[in-house]
C-alpha cells in the first residue's frame, strides 16, 4: 500500500510572501488535493534574528485569499502540533545528540575569529572555504580535543554549536520527481550546524525531524533548497530514517520578464507589477511592496496564472479554475527549467476571469469605486456598464476609470482626433445628428440610433464611417471605447443630444 499523501507548505516568518513562494505552497496544495492528501502549515521561525511582525499572518492571509485550504498548521491544529518551529524547541536536541552518540556529529567551540582564520587561510591557499572532513581536523571540536578538554568545555558552559559529521567521501544519491537522480559527493558538503550556540536547529536539523515527525510523503519546494537535499538525505540516513524519507521535487525558478535570472522583488517595481500575492507594509521602514490582492487581481486568475509558470497540462488549455488545477495537475508535468514570467500574461488571465464574473459580481466590487469618484448610479445602469466595458479593460476598476462618460459629461475632448477627423461641416452635420436623435423615443434601441446617424450622414452626402469617431468624442470626449450605439443607448437620449451640443459649442474646426 502507499503512504499517504502528506505535504507541507514550510515558510520563514522573515517578510511578505513573494510570489515563487506563493506558487509553492499552490504546487503542494494542488498535489495534495489531487491525491487525496494533507496540506500542512509549518512556520519555520527558528531564526529568531530574522523574525519579522506581522508575516506570519500575511502568510495565512494570502494562502486563504488565494483559495487554498490548510488542513493541518498553527491555527487548524492536528496530530503533530505545535507546527510553529519556535514552539518545538524541545524536540530537535535530541536528535543532534543521538547523532554525537553514534559518532554521527561532534561538538565544535570554534569562536567567529577561528572560523574566520579558517576561511582565510582555506582562501589563500586557494581552497574550498568549508569546515568539511578535511578542514575539521584542524579545528576546535570533539574530534581534535580530548575528551576531558570536551568535558570541562561542556561543564562550564562555553559556547558550541553541533556539526554533522560527514563522510569522507561517499555518494549520496536521490531520485527528484522534477529533476531525476541526483548524485553529490560528500566531498563536496561541507560538515553544517546542526545545532546553534542558542540551541535552536537549524534549519536542516528542524526540516528533517518535522517532515519525519509529520509523516511528510513529498517535499515540494524551490530550486534553491536543492543543494541542501544532499545533506538532508544523509540526515535521514544518519539518524536511521532512510525507509521513511519523503520524496522531493523541486521547482523551477520563477525568472525576471527578460529571461535572466531569478524574478526579484526590484523587478517588481522597476517593471510596475506586483511579486507580491498583497499589500506590504515593512514595518521598520514603513515601505510599501504592492500586491495582487490590492492591484485588482482576482485571486483565481492569480493561481491560475502561477500554476501555470513551472506547470503544463497534456494539452494547450490555459484557463483553469483551482478544482480544475486539482483534476489535471501532476509534478511528473512540473518543467525542469525556469519559467519566465510575464506581465501581460497576468493581464490577460485577469481579463478572461473578468468576463467570466457575473454583472452583479462585478457591480459588487466597482461600486465603492463608482461612489469615490462621486458618480452617481443605480445598480443596473452599473451593470448595464460592466456588460459594454468588460471586454476593453483587464481590472474590474478600469471599467469606472476608463468607462468615465458612463457618468458624466465630458470635459476635453480627443485632440488627434479632433485634427484628424474634423471638417468645416463636422459641427454642422454632428449637429443634425443631435436634431435626428431627438426625434427618437426615450428608450430608444441602439439600432434606432445608428439608422438616425445613417439618415443624417446621407443626407450631407457623407460616408457614416467618417462621423463615427467625431460623434464618439463629442459624446465620450474620447477617441476609442464602448461599442458605440449600445454606449449612447444606455447613456440616454437627453444627456447625447446635450453632450453633442455642448461639444459642438466649444470644438472649432481651424484648418492647418
Ligand atoms: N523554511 C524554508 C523556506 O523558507 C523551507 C524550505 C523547505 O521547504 O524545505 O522556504
Amino acid at each position: 500500500m502507499s503512504r499517504p499523501v502528506r505535504v507541507r507548505f514550510a515558510p520563514s516568518p522573515t517578510g511578505p510572501l513573494h510570489i515563487g513562494g506563493v506558487r509553492t505552497a499552490l504546487y503542494n496544495y494542488l498535489f495534495a488535493k489531487k491525491n487525496n492528501g494533507t496540506m500542512i502549515l509549518r512556520l519555520e521561525d527558528t531564526d529568531q534574528t530574522r523574525f519579522v511582525e506581522g508575516a506570519e499572518k500575511y502568510i495565512k492571509e494570502s494562502l486563504s485569499w488565494l483559495g487554498m485550504e490548510i488542513h493541518e498548521g498553527p491555527d487548524q491544529g492536528g496530530p503533530h502540533s505545535p507546527y510553529r518551529q519556535s514552539e518545538r524547541k524541545p524536540m530537535y536536541r535530541q536528535y543532534a545528540e543521538q547523532l554525537i552518540e553514534a559518532g554521527l556529529a561532534y561538538y565544535a567551540f570554534d569562536t567567529s575569529e577561528e572560523l574566520d582564520e579558517m576561511r582565510k587561510r582555506l582562501e589563500a591557499s586557494k581552497m574550498q572555504p568549508a569546515y568539511d572532513s578535511v578542514s575539521r581536523m584542524s579545528m576546535k571540536n570533539s574530534l581534535t580535543l580530548s575528551a576531558d578538554e570536551v568535558k570541562s568545555r561542556l561543564d562550564n558552559g562555553d559556547d558550541y554549536v553541533i556539526r554533522i559529521k560527514l563522510p569522507r567521501k561517499e555518494e549520496v544519491r536521490f531520485h527528484d520527481i522534477v529533476r531525476g537522480w541526483v548524485v553529490v559527493s560528500t566531498g563536496q558538503m561541507d560538515d553544517k550546524v546542526l545545532l546553534k550556540a542558542d540551541g535552536m536547529p537549524t534549519y536542516h536539523l528542524a526540516n528533517v525531524v518535522d517532515d519525519y515527525l509529520m509523516g511528510i510523503s513529498h517535499v515540494i519546494r524551490g530550486e534553491e533548497w536543492l543543494p541542501s537535499a544532499p545533506l538532508h538525505v544523509m540526515l535521514y540516513k544518519f539518524l536511521g530514517w532512510e525507509d521513511a524519507m519523503p520524496e522531493f521535487a523541486h521547482l523551477p525558478l520563477l525568472l525576471k520578464p527578460e529571461g535572466n535570472g531569478k524574478l526579484s522583488k526590484r523587478d517588481g517595481d522597476r517593471l510596475g507589477f506586483p511579486v507580491f500575492p498583497m499589500d506590504w507594509i515593512d514595518p521598520k521602514t514603513g515601505d510599501k511592496s504592492s500586491g495582487y490582492r490590492e492591484s485588482g487581481y482576482f485571486p483565481e486568475a492569480v493561481a491560475n496564472m502561477l500554476a501555470m509558470l513551472g506547470w503544463h497540462p497534456s494539452d494547450n488549455r490555459e484557463l483553469f479554475t483551482i478544482d480544475e488545477l486539482i483534476d489535471a495537475f501532476s509534478l511528473e508535468r512540473v518543467s525542469k527549467s525556469g519559467a519566465k514570467f510575464d506581465v501581460q500574461k497576468a493581464y490577460w488571465f485577469n481579463q478572461q476571469y473578468l468576463q467570466k464574473k457575473s454583472p452583479s459580481e462585478v457591480y459588487k466590487m466597482i461600486e465603492s469605486i463608482v461612489e469615490e469618484n462621486g458618480f452617481d448610479a443605480c445598480q443596473e445602469y452599473i451593470e448595464s456598464v460592466v456588460v459594454l466595458m468588460r471586454e476593453k479593460v483587464q481590472f474590474a476598476k478600469d471599467i469606472v476609470l476608463q468607462g468615465q462618460y458612463f457618468f458624466k459629461d465630458p470635459t476635453e475632448y480627443d485632440q488627434t482626433v479632433i485634427q484628424k477627423k474634423w471638417k468645416e461641416n463636422t459641427n454642422q452635420i454632428l449637429g443634425d445628428i443631435a436634431k435626428k436623435f431627438e426625434t427618437l423615443s426615450e428608450a430608444a434601441s441602439p439600432e434606432e440610433y445608428e439608422n438616425s446617424f445613417k439618415e443624417a450622414c446621407e443626407y450631407h452626402g457623407e460616408k457614416p464611417g467618417s462621423l463615427l469617431q467625431p460623434l464618439r468624442v463629442v459624446v465620450s470626449g474620447q477617441g476609442v471605447g464602448a461599442p458605440i450605439w449600445d454606449m449612447i443607448a444606455l447613456i440616454g437620449r437627453d444627456y447625447i443630444i446635450n453632450r453633442i451640443q455642448t461639444a459642438i459649442g466649444k470644438i472649432s474646426f481651424s484648418i492647418g
